[in-house]
């Protein structure tokens, strides 16, 4: 047997690992704070997420949001924008130029408002999921880098 095959055999190691909840780490991820304490900044920038917890140390580079916050983004506006202006269309038919005016004004922001908390929900299910390089008892299998 080798060492790839034996790592992944349940442990009792595995089974007291630290409990993780999924809700509790996508809402901390979603109000941008670390999903592990909830007390550190998950961002230190726009989209960037922090090497680091600032409060207990969790290291984020793992965390492998990619392309997922965006799909899910165009999805959340998507079906509040698409709904709304049909029924707007079918109920009193404004000026086209005032339905692009407001529908794509709301599009952009409420795109630019969803990202950020968007992506941090994802890396918060991500480190609760113990996805990548999240979980402790992982092998060297998948390189995170
Ligand atoms: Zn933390």
């Amino acid at each position: 047997m080798d060492t790839v095959t034996a790592a992944r055999t349940w442990t009792q190691q595995q089974a007291s690992a630290e409990k993780r909840d999924v809700w509790t780490a996508m809402k901390r991820g979603f109000f941008c704070r670390c999903p592990r304490c909830g007390e550190g900044k998950l961002f230190r920038a726009f989209l960037k997420v922090d090497n680091h917890c600032s409060a207990c140390g969790l290291d984020f580079t793992p965390h492998r949001a990619d392309d997922l916050p965006a799909y899910l983004v165009i999805v959340i506006v998507g079906h509040i924008v698409v709904p709304a202006a049909l029924w707007i269309e079918t109920h009193y038919a404004p000026a086209v130029w005032l339905q692009l005016t407001v529908y794509l004004s709301f599009t952009l922001v409420a795109s630019l408002l969803l990202l950020q908390p968007v992506k941090g929900a994802v890396v918060g299910l991500q480190w609760a999921l113990r996805m990548h390089g999240f979980d402790e008892n992982a092998t060297d299998e998948i390189s995170p880098g």
